[in-house]
């Protein structure tokens, strides 16, 4: 290893984002290390609180952290560019060419080198090839996205009202994203009664198809049960065992044939890494494109390269089945590498990852939430919903603003945020 080592992180998500900070902290500041974050994005978002932006009840300006000024902050430096492909024996990671808004090319493909390389792509939902389904259907895995999709509800609300008539959305895929979109999209329209016409939210009829027997199957049981009679409650229509075949530009076409008609329709179905993942020479990788890591972290037969979070896959000791691509796994391994990285630099052990299951929330707007605390939480394997639910399930992301800014700053934030509430629009209307 150099003197220097050059630390390479591709991806400024959850994982790559809090890594780079804590190591940009402890090696960037002090000359140990020179660390790189590359994304692809200029701004960095929580993820699981897209269907917020996308639903346009919370704002984006208030959310996101722009990576060139945190970078300066935090011993890092920061370069844009959308990773396509790796040469590990040349030990460079190929970025794509660099395009203005217009189109133009601004910097040409390029490589950076690295010593150790950290990838940390994250993941997007998977069409599985079901045809229609790329050219019709909203997708909700980036800002850029959520905010595409914010900008179609928007006008097609505007036209429900205007032609007095309904707004039929429709949602596939009931994981989390599906789940918590459809609850936001309720609350938006309760919210919307109030700027205009007061029967907005009776317009909207929303379906959610799952093709598991029961919504929110990665899940404890209970907590399905409870999310769905909560959706069916709020008079959503959910359709578990149910196959969508194909999306036409109206509607999807379901596995029995029938054709269900819909003015909005997300594809939120299913996990995939970055499709380049699977074409990497000599680099294995699973039907969804995830890496196979170690234990260590490390993929399989290279010390250099480390993959966290969704676009990796680890399956623990004693597990059957490997680990969930959520926001608690990814920050778990970020941490992992942080503390042990540094030491393996010096020659230290890179101990093996150990998962603590704090459990898994579901959060349905402000009708209520739900979960468990898994073995590790406070009351364990406790079931838990209501205010307090809501509340631990916001914690997650308050946790991670104090992980990237430090107490102070997260709670100038927080105290910006709420005063912002207190005179902007509850929602987004331009
Ligand atoms: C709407 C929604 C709700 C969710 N709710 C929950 C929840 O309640 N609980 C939970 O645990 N999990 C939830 N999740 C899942 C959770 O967000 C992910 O598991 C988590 O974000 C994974 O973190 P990550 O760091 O691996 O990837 P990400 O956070 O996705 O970050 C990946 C980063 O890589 C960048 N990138 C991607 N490709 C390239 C490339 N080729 N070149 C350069 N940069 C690239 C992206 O711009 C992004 O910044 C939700 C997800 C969504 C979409």
């Amino acid at each position: 290893m150099p003197q220097i080592p050059r630390i390479v992180i591709v991806g400024g998500g959850i994982a790559g984002l809090l890594l780079a900070t804590r190591l940009g902290d402890q090696l960037g500041r002090s000359g140990r290390a020179q660390v790189t974050l590359i994304d692809k994005s200029q701004t960095h978002i929580w993820k699981p609180m897209l269907h917020t932006i996308a639903a346009g009840t919370r704002d984006i300006g208030q959310q996101q952290v722009i990576y060139l000024a945190h970078a300066s902050e935090h011993g890092f430096n920061y370069q844009p560019g959308e990773m396509q492909g790796l040469d590990r024996d040349a030990r460079v990671v190929q970025l794509a060419e660099l395009r203005a808004p217009s189109g133009e090319v601004v910097i040409g493909p390029r490589t950076v080198e690295y010593d150790v390389l950290i990838l940390a792509l994250g993941s997007r939902a998977n069409d599985f090839g079901t045809p229609g389904v790329h050219e019709h259907c909203h997708f909700i895995d980036s800002q850029a996205q959520a905010e595409i999709f914010n900008q179609a509800l928007r006008i097609r609300s505007f036209q429900s009202v205007v032609t007095n008539s309904p707004l039929r959305v429709s949602i596939v895929g009931a994981g989390a994203t599906g789940v918590e979109l459809a609850a936001e999209l309720s609350r938006l329209l309760e919210v919307a009664a109030s700027y205009g016409d007061p029967d907005i939210r009776s317009r909207l009829s929303l379906t959610l198809y799952e093709s598991a027997p029961r919504i929110l199957a990665a899940f404890p049981p209970e907590v399905s049960a409870s999310s769905e009679a909560q959706l069916r409650d709020i008079g959503f229509t959910v359709q578990t065992g149910t196959r969508v075949v194909a999306a036409d530009p109206d509607g999807f076409r379901l596995g029995d044939d029938s054709k269900q008609v819909a003015d909005l329709m997300v594809w939120a179905a299913g996990v995939k890494a970055p499709d380049f993942l699977a074409n990497i020479e000599g680099m294995a990788s699973n039907r969804s494109n995830q890496i196979p890591v170690r234990p260590s972290l490390q993929v399989l037969d290279d010390d250099a390269v480390f993959a966290l979070g969704d676009c990796s896959t680890l399956t623990l000791a004693g597990q059957e089945r490997p680990l969930a691509p959520t926001a608690q796994v990814a920050t778990q391994q970020a941490q992992h590498l942080a503390k042990y990285l540094p030491r393996w630099l010096d020659g230290g052990a890179l101990p093996d990852f150990a998962f603590r299951d704090f459990g898994a929330l579901v959060s349905l707007s402000d009708y209520n939430a739900f979960g468990t605390l898994g073995r590790f939480g406070f009351f364990r394997g406790g079931f838990i919903k209501g205010r307090f639910a809501q509340l631990s399930h916001a914690m997650l992301y308050r946790q991670h603003q104090q992980a990237l800014h430090g107490f102070g700053k997260a709670m100038a934030l927080w105290t910006a945020e709420r005063i912002n509430g207190l005179v902007l629009p509850r929602i987004r209307l331009s």
